[in-house]
């Protein structure tokens, strides 16, 4: 399995800083979208604080003989382990910024993390938070990631709200981030990919503007373009009204070992 990636940011149309960050590191095959919040400065200090340890993480256990910040979990693999930990790092570093430097105290991030294992031919989706990960596969997005919004946690309690009731519960309150707590627990998925796949990380201000319809209709558009469907993506988000800071990472999935014609 090889992969095409590109990710986009944007500030949208609305807010004046851009609070999310992402990043790509081909070599480890892990993309990562955090959302920042906590207002001017804030917000954007604690989403760079994720995505830089991720990134850091991810470089210094390319060693076996690190050190690893929490016990590793026997019921997990390597490279499960190695994602899970990397964001509980993530949380504890901005947690003890968030303590130490009034200027931004109380910032929090979402965090929403895809890392491909070669050897177990798996996708591991991690995440906290409201930021997702998406699979296209022949025309049909499936949403791989359970928002941590308090919608979802009322729901989990009275599954039978009506529309009405929905309506009236704010949709961007997140009921789970880092920085917040001194831990933090993340969301672990795995996923088996086939060639021809697109997986889609995304911030709320993707989400919040555009269906999934609309969502699987401009990937679909894109192609093996990753770099086209971020871009117009983050366009028809705007076009939209672009409330948010709006952040996408796109990854296909290809196969050189395909089937022989
Ligand atoms: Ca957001």
């Amino acid at each position: 399995m090889d992969f095409i990636a590109a990710g986009l940011t944007d500030v949208g149309m609305q807010r004046e800083h851009n609070e999310d960050a992402f990043c790509i590191l081909p070599d480890e095959a892990l993309f990562v979208i955090a959302d920042g919040m906590g207002g001017h400065r804030a917000g954007d200090v604690a989403s760079q604080l994720a995505t830089a340890t991720l990134t850091s993480f991810f470089n210094e256990t390319v060693r076996s003989d690190t050190t690893w910040p929490f016990s590793f979990d026997p019921h997990l693999s390597m490279a499960e382990n190695r994602l899970v930990t990397a964001i509980k790092l993530a949380n504890r570093r901005i947690f003890e910024a968030s303590m130490q430097d009034a200027t931004v105290h109380g910032m929090g991030t979402t965090v929403v993390g895809a890392l491909f294992s070669r050897k177990a031919n798996r996708f591991y989706i991690a995440h906290v938070g409201d930021s997702r990960a998406y699979r296209l596969r022949k025309g049909e997005l499936t949403q791989l990631t359970r928002d941590h919004s308090l919608l979802n946690d009322l729901l989990l309690g009275a599954p039978d709200m009506t529309p009405e009731q929905r309506a009236e519960i704010p949709a961007n309150v997140i009921t789970r981030a880092l920085g917040v707590q001194g831990s933090v627990a993340v969301d672990l998925v795995p996923d088996k990919p086939q060639a021809g796949d697109v997986y889609l990380l995304c911030s709320d201000g993707l989400n919040g503007m555009l269906t999934d319809d609309e969502i699987a209709e401009l990937l679909m558009k894109s192609g093996d373009d990753m770099e086209h469907a971020a871009v117009a993506l983050v366009a028809a988000a705007n076009e939209r009204g672009g409330e948010d800071n709006i952040t996408v990472v796109g990854i296909r999935c290809t196969d050189w070992h395909d089937e022989p014609k």
